[in-house]
């Protein structure tokens, strides 16, 4: 006799997180799921490859990451005793929400990352939402400091610049925020893509509660290698470290990280052609009559000419350009990746002729 299954209640009602890549035609543009239009250039594979070549793969790699939070604290500014490194920047958020929202409140602003909710289940962490304001999905930043006066343990947990939306939040208000918080969680997956001054950092170095999250996946483009990382007072790295399993980065990801952020100029000059390719896509948009929320990310958040965007995705897809539509999380709207101008070209020519097509019929 075949038992129920005995998932704890938190986790038998999450929908499974499904990302699904329906590729129908063959595909001329992918644009769905933020990443670098730009691999990792052959001569820095070549170089990791010979480094991995001479390691024992039958020893773990090095416990506590020691040589690879070097790296990441010599790259980004820091100590490395403010480093927690991680198997792509996800699992140090749960790590963080396990850590100090675990069997407590969690406060999100939908919409933003459709992983969050689950992240909460797993620790047990009550949702508490505090919703995206008007045309622009401001954060409602008087709405977030009131759910987070509901509790002593109640914790934000905000994306700067925001998955799905592309904005960012002022850093005066992280500020009052980490200062009505026991702590405040930053997702900054995109920083890299946004001005300098929409960083979290400082309010690290003025030695408040902040955590801030930051990851190799999309400016460095080393999504398929899982790194990430989070920056925090030593006292609080160290609370975060305990939530995550011992050598979650492999040998493999280590090298990579190690040798891309010997070379920063190159993923740089990539950054700052994304954002180039963004404005103009921005640009584009809006004189084809689409409404673009602010961007400061390597996406756009847009709801197509004359609206629809769920079947104008799948038109979108038939032609072979796929972009994500968030369903029920934000209705009507579509989530763009910047991809190489000639992707971007194919998104705007394609988006501008199922418009034109709808326009005369
Ligand atoms: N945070 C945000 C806001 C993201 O969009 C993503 C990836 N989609 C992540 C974190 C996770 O990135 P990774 O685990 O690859 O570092």
């Amino acid at each position: 006799m075949t038992k129920g299954t005995p998932a704890r209640p938190g986790i038998a009602a999450l929908k499974s997180y499904a990302l699904v890549s329906e590729t129908p035609v063959p595909l001329r543009a992918k644009l769905d799921f933020n990443e670098s239009p730009y691999d990792v250039p052959d001569a820095v594979k070549e170089r990791v490859l010979t480094r991995l070549k001479a390691k024992r793969w039958s020893r773990y790699p090095e416990f506590g990451s020691g040589r690879l939070k070097r790296a990441i604290a010599a790259a980004a500014g820091r100590s490395p005793e403010e480093i927690v490194v991680g198997n792509g920047s996800g699992e140090i958020v749960l790590a963080a929400v396990n850590a100090f929202a675990g069997g407590g409140e969690l406060v999100l602003t939908p919409p933003t990352f459709s992983l969050y909710p689950q992240l909460a289940a797993i620790a047990q962490a009550e949702v508490v939402e505090a919703p995206l304001l008007g045309k622009d999905f401001a954060f409602d930043e008087e709405a977030i400091l009131r759910a987070v006066a509901r509790t002593p343990r109640t914790v934000p947990l905000i994306c700067s610049p925001n998955n799905p939306t592309s904005g960012v939040a002022g850093v005066g208000f992280l500020r009052r925020l980490a200062d009505a918080a026991p702590v405040l969680l930053v997702d900054q997956a995109y920083v890299d893509f946004a001005p300098p001054e929409a960083s979290a950092l400082p309010l690290v170095d003025e030695g408040r509660n902040v955590v801030v999250f930051r990851t190799l996946s999309k400016a460095f483009a080393a999504a398929g290698f899982r790194i990430g990382y989070a920056v925090a007072r030593p006292e609080l790295a160290r609370e975060v470290a305990k939530a995550v399993l011992p050598f979650s980065v492999d040998h493999a990801a280590e090298e990579l990280a190690v040798v891309l952020l010997e070379e920063p100029a190159e993923a740089r000059e990539r950054v700052a052609a994304i954002v180039k390719e963004r404005e103009r896509v921005v640009a584009l948009l809006k004189g084809m009559g689409a409404k673009v929320a602010p961007a400061f990310g390597n996406f756009v958040f847009v709801e197509p000419p004359g609206g629809e965007a769920e079947s104008v995705r799948k038109e979108l897809l038939l032609r072979g350009v796929l972009v994500r539509d968030l369903g029920p999380l934000a209705p009507g709207r579509l989530r763009v990746t910047i991809g190489l101008p000639e992707e971007n070209n194919l998104f705007l020519s394609e988006l501008a002729r199922i418009a034109r097509a709808r326009e005369e019929a």
